[in-house]
């Protein structure tokens, strides 16, 4: 039956798919995809860890020694015959043969069956049996396990399908975008949370906040995922299909479209130049920062080189990476943010078992955790004084929050330079610049201001430590907003401050991207903005259609309004006027 259950859309587009259902403690299930004539192939694979697993079994009982207590060979015996019984044999066979998938996967989910069948056992007894039928399971897994060539089975394993999880952090989204996943729906998670940014960064429709997922949508169920609208659509009709297969025609004409103001400058309607630059989260994001032909890395999250990794990347892995890029800018200016690890972005190594920080986005996050470690801190800062040695590298301190923390950093920095110098290595000038994401550095904006070479408007956080509203909690997700006055008035109070002193100011936050506020920003006196690549033509499409002095008039209206409906309609108005 057709179901439409409702989200939040957090990274846009459509996508057409069936669905793969996950939870996190399950996330390690490798399901790959197989061609339908390899399915044959497949159960022959299976059909052989079949037979070694008896052979197996059967070397260990002949080799059992003379007295070994009956209860041991009985076990054996049982294990036997459940090889060879056919609902744990015939089951996976008809499983690969419906979904196409591996005998792993297979398997897995006839376990999934055969528990749930002995969980509504009455007798205590027969329903511990469950443990035999695990460990025969965990002994042809093994068998398969050992005969696997290579780890990713042909195509990744989840190419094409839509993921449905309860939740699902940054580190493993990257794992499973390698794997192919089409789209993301999740029970948990909000528009602002990391996972969110990089499923926009990736390209992935994604969902998030769709209660009870999990139980609404079945293994297999055919899906659509509407990251614009935040619906996803289960068993959806003919019509609904339809409607879907001509809006992803249409996403793919505007997208032809916008590619034909790739070369052209950003630039308003009556002259006004708008520097355009990119948000890189991970090395794909590099291609599409080229398609986009954005004018320079604008923030790179650097925190993404130490997730998924057993231990901090050390000074000459970082070197390579941060080197890479500014060459390959050629001459577009790099801004390499420090390391905001912390909050939603924790790494495993840096875990201290048994302790759970009180409130992570309040903690040691970001410049505080670097300088509460210098181990981790100061190879960061030589691998990017080295690149600089290459390209024009702008460093960026996320999360300051007083004017210490800059005075600390740069007192670091010159130290680090000292040092390397005196080692002989080539080290390049560098601009530093701080990001503006607390309340208390807006509203000091101009001390920062004075002491940086740029600032950087962080929104994401600045709304969240603004309006107490944390980013990745769906359930106070409907708070999230841009337009609130208390946001409005610390974004106009940091760019007035910053062009006051004569620094520079750039956004790197969310809404730098959303064109639904590109006007009122440019209104705002904002000139620099840096977003996801797969943004920049739009805005740039927005920019190129507007006019400045229009908008400078319209503005201040905007800004005395203090009813969030009245403020929402003026942008509105402002967005629709020519
Ligand atoms: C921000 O807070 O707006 C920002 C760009 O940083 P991040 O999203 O990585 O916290
Ligand atoms: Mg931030």
């Amino acid at each position: 039956m057709a179901l439409a259950i409702y989200g939040i859309g957090v990274s846009r587009g459509v996508a057409l798919g069936n669905a793969h259902l996950a939870r996190r403690d399950r996330l390690d299930i490798q399901e790959q995809l197989v061609d339908h004539d390899q399915v044959e192939n497949e159960i022959k694979r299976f059909r052989k860890a079949l037979r070694e697993s008896r052979e197996e079994l059967r070397l260990v009982r002949d080799r059992l020694p003379a007295g070994t207590p009956g209860e041991i060979t009985e076990f054996i015996d049982i294990h036997a015959l459940m090889l060879e019984d056919s609902s744990l044999i015939e089951g996976p066979i008809k499983i690969m043969r419906e979904l196409d998938c591996n005998a792993e996967w297979a398997l897995n989910v006839e376990r999934s069956r055969l528990r749930r069948i002995f969980e509504d056992m009455e007798d205590p007894y027969i329903s511990s049996r469950m443990d035999d039928v695990d460990q025969v399971i965990d002994r042809i897994q093994n068998r398969l396990h050992e005969r696997a060539t290579g780890k990713d089975g042909p195509g990744g394993s989840y190419r094409g399908r839509v993921l449905v999880a309860d939740d699902i952090d940054p580190a493993d989204l990257l794992l499973l975008h390698h794997q192919g996943i089409a789209a993301l729906v999740t029970e948990l998670g909000g528009a602002l949370s990391h996972t969110a940014i990089l499923a926009r960064s990736l390209k992935i429709p994604a969902v998030m906040g769709v209660h009870h997922a999990g139980s609404l949508i079945a293994e297999g169920d055919s899906l659509v995922v509407d990251g614009d609208r935040g619906v996803v659509m289960a068993e959806p009709g003919r019509s609904v299909l339809k409607h879907y297969r001509e809006k992803l025609r249409c996403i793919q004409r505007r997208q032809r479209g916008l590619s034909r103001i790739r070369t052209k400058p950003a630039r308003t309607a009556d002259g006004t130049s708008v520097s355009l630059q990119a948000n890189v989260d991970l090395p794909q994001d590099m291609k599409l920062l080229d398609e986009a032909n954005a004018d320079g890395v604008g923030l790179y999250r650097t925190e993404y080189l130490f997730l998924n990794q057993p231990e901090a990347p050390d000074e000459e892995t970082q070197f390579d990476v941060y080197a890479g890029l500014v060459k390959a800018l050629d001459g577009r200016p790099v801004t390499i943010r420090t390391l905001d690890l912390g909050a939603d972005k924790q790494v495993d190594s840096r875990r201290v078992p048994g302790t759970a920080p009180i409130n992570p986005s309040l903690g040691l996050r970001a410049i505080r955790m670097c300088l509460n470690d210098p181990a981790i801190f100061l190879p960061q800062l030589r691998a990017i004084l080295r690149a600089a040695a290459l390209g024009p590298v702008r460093v960026l301190i996320p999360m300051l929050s007083n004017t210490q923390e800059l005075f600390q950093v740069k007192h670091l920095l010159q130290a680090t330079r000292r040092e390397l110098k005196a080692q002989g290595q080539e080290v390049g000038e560098v601009e530093l610049g701080g990001m503006i994401e607390v309340p208390a550095a807006a509203l000091s904006a101009r001390s920062f201001a004075k002491h940086l070479d740029f600032l950087s408007i962080g929104t994401n956080d600045l709304i969240q430590y603004t309006l107490a509203i944390d980013r990745i909690d769906d359930q106070v997700g409907y708070l999230y907003d841009p337009l609130h006055p208390a946001v409005l008035k610390l974004l106009k109070m940091t760019i007035d401050a910053a062009r006051a002193v004569g620094t520079p100011v750039s956004m790197c936050g969310e809404m730098a991207g959303d064109t639904a506020y590109t006007r009122l920003l440019l209104g705002m006196g904002l000139r620099d903005f840096s977003m996801h690549p797969g943004a920049v033509l739009e805005v740039k499409q927005v920019v190129n259609n507007s006019d400045i002095e229009l908008l400078k008039r319209f503005c201040p209206r905007i800004m005395r309004a203090t009813n969030p409906l009245r403020i929402a309609a003026l942008v509105r108005e402002l967005n629709e006027s020519v």
